[in-house]
């Protein structure tokens, strides 16, 4: 593994839901000190259990040992109060995705963490300009948007805002590949490269469902047989959360104003339900028995 960023001591984790508990899970195996928050402690208990559940994954695998495990399990402070991040070096926001929520966190943040620590958003896709405009810093500010799920997927977006310094970018790119990750840099526009290109196909997934082109099944299967995806759109959906989709949808739709990026209704209508997929037990799936069953 390559050698850690020498300042980047401690890294601060806002958010312990999917993204979150995979991001604490990768720096604490590189071998960096990491606080998790969350807003409740149920939601850090429910991370660590992932976490450990998905580190026994790769003991089991044999790609880490067991001390491996052990010592980034030890690496990983849980916290549901901003004050553990008094001496982070690097913060890592990965809390649902609005920009309000997301502004509100940073300001929170700002009284008490180091005037060094540089600010990160795991934003899918609002921009990341407007975002570092918001705090006292906008030249140490950047996305870094990890994939989904974090421990498995090799690539790291590198979003610079407009003010983003370049000592901080080249400490992320540094830190990235500390991950052993690749860093594909992406410029500050409305979900900056794979989710400009990946949610509008999810989106017109969803469309083609929508207007009784095909069921649920025969759109995943042909999209996993006929274009050779690993998963179906709307598995995929499911998978990164209907929530996630659909307010990726509307920062294209207003970013951009192209009527191409309308959301579909019906993904708009499943969020609306709560069906947000895997993490809520039901989406284009339900996933509540043995087996998931689409849902329509
Ligand atoms: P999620 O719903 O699984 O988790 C969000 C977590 O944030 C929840 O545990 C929630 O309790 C917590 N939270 C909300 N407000 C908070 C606050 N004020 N302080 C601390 N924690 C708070 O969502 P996710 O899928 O992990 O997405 C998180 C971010 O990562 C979003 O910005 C999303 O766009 C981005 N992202 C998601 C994916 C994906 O595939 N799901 C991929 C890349 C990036």
């Amino acid at each position: 593994m390559t050698s850690l960023v020498p300042q980047i001591q401690k890294v601060g984790v806002v958010g312990a839901g999917q993204m979150g508990n995979g991001i604490a899970h990768v720096f604490a195996l590189t071998g960096y000190n990491v606080v998790l928050s969350d807003l409740e402690q149920s939601a850090l208990d429910a991370a660590m259990e992932t976490i450990r559940g998905n580190l026994g994954r790769q003991v089991r695998k044999e790609m880490i040992s067991e001390a491996e495990c052990e010592a980034a399990l030890a690496r990983i402070q849980c916290a549901t109060d901003l004050d553990a991040f008094s001496d982070v070096n690097l913060v890592v926001e990965a809390a649902a995705e609005r920009e309000d929520l997301k502004k509100k966190i940073f300001a929170s943040l700002l009284p008490i963490v180091p005037e060094s620590a540089i600010l990160t958003s795991n934003t899918s896709s609002i921009s990341i300009t407007r975002l570092a405009s918001s705090t006292d810093r906008p030249e140490k500010f950047m996305g870094l948007h990890f994939m989904n799920p974090v421990p498995v997927m090799r690539l790291v977006e590198l979003i610079r805002g407009i003010a983003t310094d370049e000592a901080t970018y080249s400490t992320m790119k540094a830190v990235v590949a500390s991950l052993g990750k690749e860093a594909a840099s992406a410029e500050d526009f409305p979900a900056f490269i794979v989710n400009r290109v990946l949610v509008p196909m999810i989106n017109e997934a969803v469309y083609t469902l929508y207007e009784g082109v095909g069921t649920v099944e025969s759109i995943d299967k042909a999209m996993k047989l006929g274009a050779n995806h690993p998963m179906g759109p709307l598995e995929l959906a499911d998978f990164i959360g209907l929530d996630t989709c659909l307010a990726i949808m509307n920062v294209l739709h207003d970013g951009l104003a192209d009527t191409k990026y309308r959301p579909c209704p019906l993904m708009v209508k499943y969020v609306e339900a709560g069906w947000l997929g895997r993490k809520a037990g039901r989406g284009f799936y339900d996933y509540r028995g043995a087996e998931p069953v689409p849902t329509r």
